[in-house]
């Protein structure tokens, strides 16, 4: 059976005062998929995030979650309310609050702020809160205020806060910045994880971490915009056009 499509964006176009950021773009996301979208600075691909999101609109094209939600006419917060969950680069944890608290704040539910630290948590709440916490492997950090974790337990910290929204689709931009090899490994692993459940868009430059996530997967480049070439890891790493503009440049190699 071929599998469902969840995102479809077709010939989408986006200009910033006449600088073309992406030109014709053609992509599809199947339900489940794990994909990597690779490609030089510039290449578009934070652009290419925010006409997903509504944070920017195209200027001529479709996109399409599912099979007939047009997305170009939704803000940001409806995008998000439909299960699109975004990680930027920088996290953005509550720095004050514990690694529990932080998972509780981001629970989906019509409480407030005030009435998720003040009142009871219920059963529900408290064994969702101990399963995020064994996927983002922060359980015996719980306790600890996120001021305190390493770069890395808040960057896994900030994808437990998304996964707490039961998002259908991730979209995480380059979620290795700044880790160390053994952090960048273990990010691989969860991302992985998460894979089939829910439906994810990893943007990276580290080729290690590419090629561990990306192996047997589909790989997308971009570069000024536009799709250079998309398939197998193995076939996209030997292609001479992306070898040229992205791989020649020492860039790939850390
Ligand atoms: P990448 O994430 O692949 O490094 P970006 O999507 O951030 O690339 O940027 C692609 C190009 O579009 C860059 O040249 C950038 O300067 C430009 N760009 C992105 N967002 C804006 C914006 N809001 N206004 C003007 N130019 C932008
Ligand atoms: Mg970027």
């Amino acid at each position: 059976m071929k599998p469902e499509i969840i995102l479809t964006v077709e010939d989408v176009n986006k200009e910033f005062d006449g600088f073309k950021a992406i030109t014709n773009l053609n992509f599809y996301l199947d339900r489940g998929e794990l994909r990597v979208i690779i490609g030089p600075n510039g290449a578009g691909k934070s652009t290419f995030f925010d006409l997903l999101t509504g944070r920017t609109k195209p200027d001529t094209g479709r996109i399409v979650f599912g099979r007939s939600t047009d997305l170009t006419s939704l803000n940001e917060f409806e995008i998000n309310r439909l299960g699109i969950g975004r990680k930027f680069q920088t996290p953005s944890v509550y720095v004050d609050h514990t690694v529990f608290e932080n998972l509780l704040l981001s629970l989906k539910g019509p409480r407030g702020v005030f009435a998720a630290l003040f009142h009871r948590t219920t059963a529900a709440q408290r064994s969702r809160i101990d399963e995020l916490l064994g996927l983002i492997r922060l359980g015996p950090k719980r306790d600890l205020r996120a001021g305190q974790l390493a770069h890395g337990e808040k960057q896994w910290l900030e994808i437990g806060m998304l996964l707490a929204q039961d998002p259908q689709v991730l979209l995480v931009d380059e979620p290795a910045a700044g880790m160390t090899d053994e952090e960048t490994h273990r990010t691989g692993e969860l991302l992985i994880s998460l894979s089939g459940k829910h439906s994810l868009i990893v943007v990276e430059h580290d080729m290690t971490f590419v090629k561990q996530i990306a192996q047997d997967r589909k790989v997308t480049v971009l570069h000024q915009g536009t799709l250079l070439c998309e398939g197998r890891f193995e076939e996209v790493q030997a292609n001479p056009r992306v070898r040229e503009v992205y791989l020649g440049r020492g860039k790939a190699h850390k």
